[in-house]
C-alpha cells in the first residue's frame, strides 16, 4: 500500500481525510511518524502555510506528504479571520473563543456571507502541487449543532439551512470546502 503523510494531527480531518482518499493509499499523520513538532505557520497566505507544513515533513522524515491550511474568509470584515482563522481569539484560545470573537465581530451585521477556502500543498518526489477547494455561506447569530469542530456550530453552507455541526460528517465530507480540496488532490493522485 502507498504511504502518504498528512501533516496534521487533527483526528477529524484525519476520519474524514481517510474517507474520502482512494483505499491503495495509507494516510499516515504527523503522530504515526514520530513527528510531534510544533511547525510554525509563519507565512500571510493559506497555500504558504501548507507549503511550510508539507516541506517540514519532506526535508526531515523523507515521506510524501500533504499539508492543508483553512482559512474562513468573511464579507463584512473584509476578508477576516482568513489566514488568522486558527488563532483568532488570541494564541491559547480555543474554538468556542474563537466563535464568541466572530460572532461579536459580526453583531448588528446585515452582510453575513462567508466562505472556507482550504489550500492543499503536495509534496511528491520533491515536487510541489498545489489544490485549493471553497464553499459559500453564511454566519449565523449564535452557534447551533453539536458535531464537527472549530467553527462548524456558526457556518451554514449554503443551499443547506443548516450548520455544518448540524449536519455532520456525511454530509460534510460531501460538500466541504476540504472536502473539494481532496477531491481535486486525490484525483491527481489517482493518475
Ligand atoms: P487549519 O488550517 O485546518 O488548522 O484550520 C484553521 C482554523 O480553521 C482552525 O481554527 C480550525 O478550527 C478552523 N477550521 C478548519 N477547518 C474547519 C472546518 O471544516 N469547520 C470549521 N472550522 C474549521
Amino acid at each position: 500500500m502507498d504511504k502518504i503523510v498528512f501533516a496534521t494531527n487533527n483526528e477529524h480531518k484525519l476520519r474524514e481525510i481517510r474517507a474520502i482518499i482512494h483505499d491503495g493509499t495509507e494516510v499516515l499523520s504527523l503522530a504515526d511518524i514520530g513527528c510531534h513538532a510544533d511547525i510554525p505557520e509563519t507565512a500571510d497566505t493559506l497555500e504558504g502555510n501548507a507549503l511550510i507544513k508539507a516541506h517540514f515533513v519532506y526535508d526531515n522524515y523523507g515521506y510524501d506528504c500533504f499539508a492543508d491550511d483553512t482559512g474562513l474568509e468573511v464579507e463584512a470584515l473584509d476578508g477576516a479571520p482568513g489566514v488568522h482563522t486558527a488563532r483568532y481569539a488570541g494564541d491559547n484560545q480555543d474554538s468556542q473563543a474563537n466563535m464568541r470573537k466572530l460572532l461579536q465581530e459580526m453583531k448588528g451585521k446585515d452582510n453575513r456571507n462567508a466562505r472556507f477556502r482550504t489550500a492543499i500543498a503536495l509534496l511528491q518526489g520533491g515536487e510541489e502541487h498545489l489544490f485549493s477547494g471553497e464553499v459559500s455561506g453564511t454566519i449565523t447569530t449564535e452557534p447551533l449543532g453539536n458535531k464537527g469542530f472549530g467553527y462548524d456550530p456558526v457556518f451554514i453552507p449554503e443551499d443547506t439551512g443548516l450548520t455544518f455541526a448540524q449536519l455532520g460528517e456525511d454530509v460534510k465530507n460531501h460538500i466541504s470546502h476540504r472536502a473539494r480540496a481532496v477531491a481535486k488532490l486525490t484525483e491527481f493522485l489517482n493518475k
